[in-house]
């Protein structure tokens, strides 16, 4: 197995990730989450929102996933939003033709200049556009005017909000709102585990600015979402690379991208986008609607139509940038004191999904088991912690070893004579001996995030 395998494998053996519908042979492009998956999102979700509301001008929303048809006319996705898909005549395999040119399905060969198909050189069909949105109808009829769509990104609900924001939150220029929500693209190609799936989740801040200050503010986010990925996340420098596009590959709404992209085991991928969506989006609502949506400067006394700076940045892909950035294998000394081979994932303490497990050394002493199921208790209070008593210890701290668990303590016999337990750090594997009143400050200094 190469290391993209283990970790697909170690996250779903250890449930993390699941397939979804697994048992009717698995939906492709959708991923459910096990329960350490949810605490782990949920721990990014945090940490992002800890990092934008405390600048105090970032108001929060959460709007529906369906919107109707006119909506998405308006936000120029029904027009804009597909991709170019070629369809092979002889096995009915479909293909984005830029992703086939690119040669991501394999080796193309062409004939009379066109290209074949990758996997049994028949024709292929000319390529057509292909909408990405979902599309369903809202109420019991079918037609046009019922038709609604899961939204394909979470900033239509933001913007279409935009004025109700500002007369309620007395909203002023900069600031922003912010979404973390569900979106959906019906990729031709899911691919790359969960990097590229047709249900996924988005953390999203439409930032409105004075249109004299885009370029002012675009600097500022680049710069304060790679300070994030570096040292709130702790992802390695050289493994964060900030990519701007060229014109061509530019969305319908935007003047400027710089992707922030992670390198993964199958290479350079998105995890976060940064745009310039101008105006683009708030004047088509305004036409569409009907509505004004214009904004009064009130230190100038004139109404202007704000600019937008979007960071947009997709959960799963942060998840799994965290998985690969974490996994590691080394070979640490065994019971016997021999070397035994492990995998490990370093996780950030702060984040890890679970902090603390609890061990009885051994199952069968009830003396054991209530003091450990006591200090479990009480740590449940203030960290995310798990008891676990089955298997030799060795095999427990492998178990919490392979789950990203930074801290094991055990309850032995010496914990009944004097109180103390010892505590093992993952990364070290080393036991220090501390009063069990000394625990919770313990942890809590350990789990403090580290900014420098
Ligand atoms: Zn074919």
């Amino acid at each position: 197995m190469n290391k993209l395998e283990k970790i697909i494998n170690l996250a779903e053996k250890r449930g993390f990730i699941y397939k979804s519908s697994e048992i009717y042979g698995g939906l492709k492009g959708f991923y459910d989450f096990g329960h350490l998956g949810v605490l782990l999102k949920n721990n990014i979700k945090k940490l992002w929102l800890k990092d934008i509301l405390s600048m105090g001008n970032i108001f929060l929303i959460e709007s529906t996933i369906i919107g109707p048809r006119v909506l998405y006319e308006a936000s120029g996705h029904l027009e804009n939003f597909y991709d170019r898909l070629v369809e092979c005549k002889n096995c009915h395999n479909r293909f984005r033709e830029d992703h086939l040119l690119e040669g991501e399905y394999g080796e193309i060969e062409i004939k009379d200049n066109k290209a074949l198909c990758p996997l049994c050189k028949g024709e292929l069909t000319e390529a057509r556009n292909f909408n990405l949105m979902f599309k369903t109808y809202i109420g019991p009829v079918e037609e046009l005017a019922s038709e609604g769509y899961l939204r394909p990104e979470t900033a239509q609900g933001i913007f279409v909000n935009f004025k109700n924001v500002i007369n309620s939150m007395r909203a002023k220029l900069p600031f922003g709102i912010a979404q973390i929500g569900k979106a959906f693209r019906n990729e031709i190609t899911p691919k790359n585990f969960i990097f590229r799936i047709r249900e996924f989740e988005q953390m999203e801040i439409e930032f409105f600015v004075n249109p004299e200050e885009d370029e002012k503010w675009f600097k500022f986010w680049l710069e304060k979402r790679l300070n994030w990925y570096i040292k709130t996340l702790g992802i390695s420098k050289e493994n964060i690379i900030p990519y701007e596009l060229p014109k061509e590959e530019l969305a319908h709404y935007s003047k400027k991208t710089v992707d922030i992209k992670y390198k993964f085991p199958f290479g350079e991928g998105e995890i976060e986008g940064i745009a310039n969506r101008t105006d683009y989006d708030l004047k088509r609502h305004m036409e569409y609607s009907k509505e004004d949506l214009f904004y009064f400067d009130q230190e100038k006394k004139e109404k202007i139509i704000p600019y937008v700076i979007e960071p947009s940045a997709g959960v799963e892909r942060i998840f799994f940038a965290l998985l690969c950035e974490a996994y590691d294998e080394d070979e640490v000394p065994n019971e016997k004191g021999e070397l035994e081979k492990r995998t490990v994932l370093r996780f950030k303490s702060y984040f890890a999904p679970i902090q603390v497990a609890v061990f009885p050394l051994l199952s069968n002493r009830k003396e054991l088991v209530e003091k450990s199921k006591k200090i479990y208790e009480t740590l449940s209070k203030d960290f995310s912690v798990v008891y676990d008593s089955s298997g030799s210890i060795g095999r427990r701290y492998r178990r919490q070893d392979e789950i990203g668990t930074p801290f094991c303590i055990t309850v032995d016999f010496q914990t009944l004579e004097d109180e103390t337990v010892t505590i093992r750090d993952r990364d070290t594997t080393q036991q220090i001996r501390i009063n069990i009143n000394e625990i919770e400050s313990y942890l809590k200094e350990k789990l403090k995030i580290c900014n420098s």
